[in-house]
Order: structure tokens, then sequence, then C-alpha cells
């Protein structure tokens, strides 16, 4: 039977909600996101969040964080704007309309002194990956006054929720419910199907996608296109659900060939395909 609880989302529904520049916008108005992502270390998923968010067309990007992830964003992508941060002063970024706040950015004490500025901050946040982990050492960095997005997987939902994800797997519209419940954020769900969740609203099943996305770096792409959207002034479960649906396309068609076979992709090649998805 069909549960009155669960809908799901077509492509017409998205194309409805997505923003298309009006003649007299600028890109300020079009939506300016925050990205704070990526380290020393990881560099990689710095560049794929702003790739995401870039090619979903947001107005400006602002990126900050480590020295190293900073230029390798500014050698990808030299439209976003990057800012190297010394320490936790996200006023330096300028202002934003909303941030995404996670992906590589490691899980030490000044990536949590970072993290706790950004949800200090009275825009939307979408936090995954590293975010994540931070979150769930300390839950009370989700009293805020703004809308907050999660984006876990069943592992980072597992230390959110503490509990394991082999039972969040086995039963997963019900554990993405008790996190909206537990956590009083829109929850997104990643995994072969995608859920997003909020307070009072159906939970939407995410029909897009391919098995070939179960890749490194396909989820830091989705929290550029979910910023960007939320940035643009969608809510946070119209965000997340139009930024999986999305995502989900542009994998098809990175992966389908000419011949109508399938292979792999890469990260990169999702957030690429992005604008001949919207587009069509
Ligand atoms: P992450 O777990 O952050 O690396 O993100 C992986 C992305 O790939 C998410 O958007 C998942 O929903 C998607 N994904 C992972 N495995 C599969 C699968 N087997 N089929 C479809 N999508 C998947
Ligand atoms: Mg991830």
């Amino acid at each position: 039977l069909p549960d009155p609880d669960v809908a799901s989302l077509t492509d017409e529904d998205v194309a409805d909600l997505l923003p298309t520049p009006e003649a007299e916008s600028d890109k300020y108005r079009r939506g300016v996101i925050g990205i704070v992502a990526g380290s020393d270390r990881f560099t990689g998923a710095a560049v794929l969040s702003v790739g995401g968010a870039v090619r979903a067309g947001a107005g400006l990007v602002r990126f900050a964080g480590a020295e190293a992830a900073a230029r390798q964003v500014r050698n990808s992508w030299p439209e976003a704007i990057t800012t190297v941060l010394d320490g936790p002063s996200v006023a330096e970024v300028g202002r934003v309309q909303a941030w995404v706040l996670g992906p590589g950015m490691g899980t030490g004490p000044e990536a949590e002194a970072l993290a706790r500025a950004v949800l200090a901050t009275d825009v939307p946040v979408l936090v995954d990956a590293d975010g994540l982990t931070l979150l769930a050492r300390d839950r009370s960095m989700l009293r805020r006054s703004a809308p907050t997005v999660l984006t876990p997987h069943a592992g980072e939902l597992s230390r959110l929720l503490e509990v394991p994800s082999d039972r969040i797997e086995a039963a997963r519209l019900e554990h993405v419910r008790r996190a909206v419940d537990e956590l009083g954020t829109v929850v997104l769900l990643k995994g072969s199907t995608t859920l997003i969740a909020e307070e009072g609203r159906p939970v939407r099943v995410n029909a897009t996608g391919t098995p070939w996305l179960a890749t490194g770096g396909t989820g830091d792409v989705l929290s550029g296109i979910a910023g960007t959207l939320l940035a643009a002034g969608l809510s946070g479960y119209d965000a997340a659900s139009a930024a999986a649906h999305l995502h989900g396309l542009a994998a098809q068609a990175a992966s389908t060939g000419k011949s109508g076979g399938h292979g792999p992709i890469a990260a990169m090649d999702v957030a690429q395909t992005l604008p001949q998805v919207i587009r069509s």
C-alpha cells in the first residue's frame, strides 16, 4: 500500500523549484554561498563542493579554509573568492546567504572552533562529512536561529544517533524520521536511495541516480548543489530534495554513453554535467 507519509519528486516538481535569473538579477540577489571545507590534507573535497556550487548556478561562491585547500580551489575554480582562515573568523569571508560546512575540513580543535563559528551565524547552514562528526560530539551546536540541513550517509548518521549503521541501513525510513525528531533539522540520508525528511512533511524518496555514484567525492558535489539552492532562498527541505534529484540526473547523464551503455563517472563529471540537466 502507498504510504501517505512518503512522497517522490518529479522532474517537473524540481523544474518549478529551481531559481532562474530574472532580467534584473545580480549575483548577490541570485545567492551568495559560503563554503567552509577542505584542509591541508584534504583539498579535493573543497574543490568538489565548490564545483557543485559553481555548476549549480550560484551567484557567487565564497570559499574559506586552509591555505592548501584555498590554493587548489583557486586553481580549479577561478570564479570563486577564496579566504585563507587563520582562526574561526568567519566574518572575514563576507556576507553569505547560506553556508556549506564540513567536507574534508578535519575534526581537530581548529575545525571545531570554525564549525561553532559558522553554526553561530544567522543564515541557513548545510552540514556534511567532518562537520557531522563534530556535531555528533556536541549536538548543542544545533541550537540555532536559522534552518540547518544535515546530509549524512548511514555511517555519519550512526554517530549522530548512536545507533549502529547496519540497523540504520535495515530501516532507513524509520531512522531518517528519528533523526528529524531528535535533531530538529532537515535530514537528507544518502545511500543507494536518498531520503529527505523534515518535521511535519512527508519523507521524500529521490528516484534519480545510479550505482556508479558510489565513488569518492560525489557527496561533496551534492553539498555544493544543495548549498547553492539554500542560498537562492529555497527552504532546506526543497533545497535538499532538488539537489538530490539534480545530482542523480547529472550522474545518470554522465554515466550514459551515446550507445546507451553505462560506465564509470568521476565526482567532477557530476558537477560538470549539472548545467546540461538543468537546461533540460
Ligand atoms: P558520500 O557518501 O558522501 O560519499 O556520498 C555518496 C553519494 O553517492 C550520495 O549522493 C549517495 O546517495 C550516492 N550513492 C552512494 N551509493 C549509491 C548507490 N549504490 N546507488 C546510488 N547512489 C549512491
Ligand atoms: Mg561524504
